[in-house]
């Protein structure tokens, strides 16, 4: 279980406040909330992004993640994929995951690690040569979504991996997402999307508006929401 419960600082400016969940294995905990409430900081934060700031505690599996580097946590098994992924030309792609995957699993032989990516990449139909080079948003996503698969966290945050993808891509996103859960991945998801969702089947949404948890409960929330809007917090 990753259980999350702090509040997050910027720059002395308080971000969130006292938000408390938890996201057991093998499901789907969804965060929504507004522009600007603070869902990527909440991600950002149980990563161990050291600009935030953790009052509080952030546990994995009973371990205590806060005062842990960023990759140690990746070593633990957490992930996370960003709301806006970093383009790095002429850094390929494979030698990239393969480099993560070293680091978080070991070492891994070149022809091992070929499997491992072409299996991951066939299904995703991801097609650029270095990290996210010259990629539209959708194939931006596609390759988070690679990096999921070849990496198979015990944890993943995803951070509106669903923005900005067309409808095949969307389907695609979704599978890899239900594998991941399937497979044992406890999957916070930050999306906007009803549709997603309902193909998801998430077992757990918490509504963040102004940096406060202000509703939790199931998919009938997300639904809710969708046609009511933030307006009544
Ligand atoms: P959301 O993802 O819900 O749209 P964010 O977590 O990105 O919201 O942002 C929440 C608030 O925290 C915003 O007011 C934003 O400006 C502020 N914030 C987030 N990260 C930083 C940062 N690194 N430096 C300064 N302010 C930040
Ligand atoms: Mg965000």
């Amino acid at each position: 279980m990753l259980k999350i419960n702090c509040s997050v600082s910027v720059k002395d400016k308080k971000i969130l406040d006292n938000v408390s969940l938890s996201v057991k294995p093998g499901t789907i905990h969804v965060v929504m909330g507004p522009n600007g409430a603070g869902k990527s900081t909440l991600s950002h934060a149980v990563m161990g992004d050291d600009r935030y700031t953790v009052e509080g505690s952030i546990k994995m599996d009973g371990d205590e993640l806060t005062s842990l580097p960023m990759d140690e946590r990746a070593r633990k098994g957490l992930f996370m994929s960003f709301q806006y992924p970093v383009e790095i030309p002429g850094l390929s792609m494979k030698k990239f995951l393969r480099a993560a995957y070293k680091s978080v699993h070991g070492d891994i032989t070149v022809m091992d690690f070929k499997k491992v990516y072409d299996t991951a990449s066939k299904s995703l139909g991801v097609h650029t040569k270095y990290v996210n080079d010259g990629a539209s948003g959708g194939q931006k996503k596609r390759n988070e979504m690679l990096q999921l698969k070849v990496l198979n966290p015990k944890y993943a945050l995803l951070d509106e991996t669903d923005s900005g993808l067309d409808v095949d891509a969307l389907k695609v996103v979704a599978q890899t997402v239900k594998d991941a859960v399937q497979d044992g991945c406890g999957v916070l998801l930050v999306t906007h999307y009803l549709k997603f969702l309902e193909y998801l089947q998430p077992d757990d949404v918490t509504v963040i508006v102004n940096g406060r948890v202000v509703e939790q409960g199931d998919i009938k929330l997300a639904q809710k929401i969708e046609v009511e809007g933030y307006s009544g917090y």
